[in-house]
C-alpha cells in the first residue's frame, strides 16, 4: 500500500504513517519502494519478508502440520505427517519440532530467524498455562504443558490455542472473515468447536473455554456425553454420533465413507448429515441470540457436506432465532479445508512475533494487512 493509502485507512495522519513507516523500515520490518502508478510517483510501503519466520503447528488425532512463513505473511513451506491413533505426547511433540527443523532448512533460512511459534490442539486449552482443559479430545496429552516443551526445544516463545479459536484467526486474517468484525468460525469434525471473533479481536473468555458450543444442551436427557452433561450437540452431530447412528445399517463407516456415499446420493446418510445439521441450527440460532454474530463460516471434516449441512443449519437458524439476528448472520464454509488450523497457527504466531516487537517500542504490524496473501 502507499503511504496515503496507510493513512486513509487507518485515520492516522500522513505524518504519523510518515513517522511510523520510518521506524518500522528502521527496524528492518518494513521496506518502502519508490515505483510508478498512473504516471504518478508514489511510495509503497510493504512487510519485509526478511525480517524473521514464524511457524505454526497443527497437531490432530492422527496428524501434525507443519507452515513455515516470513514477517510479510507468506507460507514458506508446509507439510503434514501421519502420527499414530493414540499417539503420546512427547512423539508428537518430537516429530513436530523434526519437521519445523527441516521445513526451515528447505524454506532456505536460518534457525535464528525464527521469531515465534503457535500451536493448535482440538478440545478446550487452559488460558495461560497452554495445556489441555477438560474434557480432553486428544487421551495422550493430559496434564503436558504444550507450549512449555515446544518452546523449550524451539527456543522461541511458543503459544497454544485450540484448533476452533485457529480457525477463527486463519479467516480473520486471510478468509472469509476479513474484514468482518463480528462472526463465529463452526468446527465440525470429531468434536464441535466455535471460534467466536468479537468486536475485531478473538474472544477466549475467563479462563480460555470460550466456544465450547458442542457442549450446548440440545436434548436434556439425552446420551451422556464425555464432559459429563447429558444431550450435547456433540453427542447428536460430530462425527462419531452420526457414524454411530448409521452402523446397523451400514456396518463400520469411517467420516470419508459418510461424505463419499452422501455425496454419491445415499439417502440414509445424506438424513443423517441434514439431522446434524438441524441440530448444530439449534446451537446456532442461541449463539445468534446472544451475540449477534455478522457470519457463521462452518469449517471441520463435516463442512466437505456443503450446502446438505448448511442448509439445514439455515432452516434451524430461521426456525429458532429472533428474526433480527438471524436475518443478518449468512452460513458459509470456510476458505481453507484441512489447512485451515495451520494457517491459523501462523496468525497467532504472526500476533506473537508482533508482540515481541513492541517491547522496542515498535508499533504492531497489522495481522490482516491486506497486502497479506499466502504462497500454495
Ligand atoms: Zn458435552
Amino acid at each position: 500500500m502507499t503511504q496515503a493509502e496507510l493513512s486513509r485507512l487507518s485515520g492516522l495522519s500522513r505524518a504519523s504513517v510518515f513517522n511510523i513507516v520510518r521506524d518500522l523500515t528502521d527496524e528492518g520490518l518494513a521496506r518502502v519502494t519508490t515505483t510508478t502508478r498512473n504516471g504518478r510517483r508514489v511510495t509503497e510501503v510493504t512487510l519485509n519478508p526478511d525480517a524473521g519466520i514464524v511457524v505454526g503447528v497443527d497437531i490432530g488425532n492422527r496428524h501434525v502440520r507443519v507452515a513455515v512463513a516470513d514477517l510479510a505473511h507468506q507460507v514458506l513451506a508446509e507439510q503434514r505427517v501421519a502420527l499414530p491413533l493414540g499417539h503420546r505426547a512427547d512423539e508428537a511433540i518430537g516429530r513436530s519440532v523434526g519437521l519445523v527443523r527441516r521445513l526451515v532448512r528447505q524454506a532456505d533460512r536460518d534457525p535464528d530467524q525464527l521469531r515465534a511459534a503457535a500451536i493448535g490442539i482440538p478440545g478446550p486449552i487452559l488460558a495461560g498455562a497452554g495445556r489441555l482443559g477438560t474434557p480432553p479430545v486428544l487421551p495422550g496429552w493430559a496434564d503436558v504443558e504444550v507450549g512449555a516443551a515446544f518452546s523449550d526445544q524451539l527456543g522461541v516463545r511458543a503459544v497454544v490455542d485450540n484448533d476452533a479459536n485457529l480457525g477463527a484467526l486463519a479467516e480473520s486474517a486471510w478468509g472469509r472473515g476479513r474484514g468482518i468484525r463480528d462472526f463465529a468460525y463452526l468446527k465440525v469434525s470429531t468434536g464441535i468447536g466455535a471460534g467466536l471473533v468479537l468486536n475485531g479481536q478473538l474472544y477466549r473468555g475467563a479462563y480460555g473455554t470460550a466456544g465450547e458450543i458442542g457442549h450446548t444442551t440440545i436434548e436434556e436427557d439425552g446420551a451422556v456425553c464425555r464432559c459429563g452433561n447429558r444431550g450435547c450437540l456433540e453427542t447428536m452431530a460430530a462425527a462419531p454420533a452420526l457414524l454411530e447412528l448409521l452402523r446397523a445399517a451400514y456396518g463400520t463407516l469411517t467420516l470419508e465413507d459418510l461424505l463419499r456415499l452422501s455425496a454419491d446420493g445415499d439417502i440414509g446418510c445424506r438424513r443423517v448429515i441434514a439431522d446434524a445439521g438441524r441440530h448444530i441450527g439449534v446451537a446456532v440460532a442461541n449463539l445468534c441470540n446472544l451475540l449477534n454474530p455478522g457470519l457463521i463460516i462452518v469449517g471441520g471434516e463435516l463442512a466437505a457436506a456443503g450446502d446438505l449441512l448448511l442448509n439445514s443449519i439455515r432452516e434451524s437458524m430461521a426456525r429458532r432465532a429472533m428474526s433480527a439476528a438471524e436475518r443478518t448472520a449468512d452460513v458459509v464454509t470456510g476458505a481453507f479445508a484441512e489447512r485451515t488450523a495451520v494457517l491459523g497457527a501462523v496468525a497467532l504466531a504472526l500476533q506473537n512475533a508482533d508482540a515481541s516487537d513492541a517491547q522496542t517500542n515498535v508499533p504492531a504490524v497489522r495481522t490482516s494487512s491486506p497486502k497479506a496473501e499466502l504462497a500454495g
